[in-house]
């Protein structure tokens, strides 16, 4: 077995000088919030994933927060979503006062099968909440048909996957709403970060208004002088910073060399792992092309803790991604019992998160891969 002298993270940032420079030109500059780079981050972000509009927010939770109430969610309305998520993929439902459903995962790709999705459909149904787990693209076409077919909003959590593309596209466009999450471990970083993006141009008015407070100008300001605005419905401040703006502008010129540096590592895992018995390499759903913001594992015939807390014990930050959610003690406390979700579940007991990051080296790799090949074969 091979200890690493100091622990790697399962993820982490790539900052270089020339983000750090851009940051500290900001510093200098007279906006340090609601200033020019905002809007050319937004740009930049709707450029390339060929949205025709992006709402940045303060954190990708506060821009899903933002979705919920563009889509019209509230009281008595129920939204479909992944167990095996993030909890604000269903905490943003909570907060406009809907209710969470969740569907099961389909086994091979772990992200929701639209099939379960289809069996949670009620009259009440107002949203799907698809989450690209792990940075593979939902099967998108079939949730959009559902959609269609019962006239559901469909907000995409895109936190794992930009970059990543789903039949030749980038993701961003198939939903109604597409959220990315700029947080440090995410595949670009803005420190803490969120954006919406979307082609319906009354969703990104009500997006710009809950950003700011429900404040805007409106005919009767106009009316009253330059000074007057109206706050016409309850937001929030939930907005991004220059300085954060800045740095996502500089990550964007890198996004490309970030994703391909992700597929190259899980690449080179699965060629590693996808022969060993024991294993489940993660298979991909055809037409997607992944941007690996996570690399998971299924392991059978062997305890999961066992190899977490060796893997841990050799500085090698293993993780599990993620509880479902329902188990949770806030989701128990409102009803939702264990087994509503069986597949996601057993893959749960399974599951663990190897490190996938551009501050890896090569040595990092083969470590990693003979250090679980040699744990696989201690006695059980
Ligand atoms: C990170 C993440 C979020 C929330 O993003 P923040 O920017 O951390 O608020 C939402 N959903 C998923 C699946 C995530 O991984």
């Amino acid at each position: 077995m091979k200890k690493r002298n100091q622990f790697l993270s399962y993820g982490c940032q790539s900052i270089d000088e020339d983000d750090i420079e851009v940051v500290v030109e900001t510093l200098r500059s007279p906006f340090l919030t609601q200033g020019p780079k905002i809007k050319q981050f937004e740009q930049a972000i709707a450029d390339y994933v060929g949205a025709q509009y992006a709402v940045a927010f303060c954190n990708g939770t506060a821009a899903l927060h933002a979705a919920c109430y563009a889509a019209g969610i509230g009281e008595g309305d129920e939204v479909i979503t992944s167990p095996i998520t993030f909890a604000a993929s269903a905490n943003c439902v909570r907060y406009v006062g809907g209710t969470v459903v969740f569907a099961d995962i389909d086994a091979n790709t772990y992200n929701i099968d639209p099939a379960e999705i289809r069996k949670k459909v009620t009259p009440n149904t107002k949203a799907i909440i698809p989450v690209d787990f792990t940075g593979q693209p939902a099967d998108m076409d079939t949730i959009m048909e559902i959609a269609r077919e019962n006239n559901l909003v469909v907000i995409e959590d895109g936190a794992h996957s930009f970059g990543a593309e789903y039949k030749g596209k980038k993701v961003g466009t198939q939903a109604d709403m597409t959220m990315f999450s700029f947080h440090p471990v995410k595949p670009i970083t803005t420190a803490e970060g969120g954006i919406i993006v979307t082609n319906n141009e009354e969703y990104y008015q009500k997006l710009q208004l809950f950003r700011s407070h429900g404040i805007e100008q409106t005919e009767y300001s106009a009316d009253q002088g330059g000074w007057y605005y109206e706050m016409t419905d309850l937001g929030y401040n939930y907005r991004m910073t220059d300085l954060q703006a800045a740095l996502g502008l500089s990550q964007m010129a890198k996004i490309d060399t970030f994703i391909q540096q992700r597929r190259e590592i899980a690449a080179f895992y699965t060629e590693a792992f996808q022969d060993i018995e024991g294993i489940i390499v993660p298979q991909q759903l055809e037409g997607t092309n992944s941007g690996w913001h996570l690399y998971m594992l299924q392991l059978e015939g062997i305890s999961r803790k066992f190899v977490f807390e060796q893997m841990r014990s050799l500085n090698i930050g293993v993780h599990v991604h993620y509880i479902p959610v329902y188990w949770h003690p806030y989701y128990k406390e409102q009803g939702y019992e264990r087994g509503i979700c069986p597949i996601a579940e057993m893959w749960y007991e399974k599951a663990l998160t190897l490190p996938i990051h551009l501050n890896m080296t090569v040595e990092d790799l083969s470590i990693i891969v003979s250090n679980i090949k040699e744990l696989l074969k201690q006695p059980k």
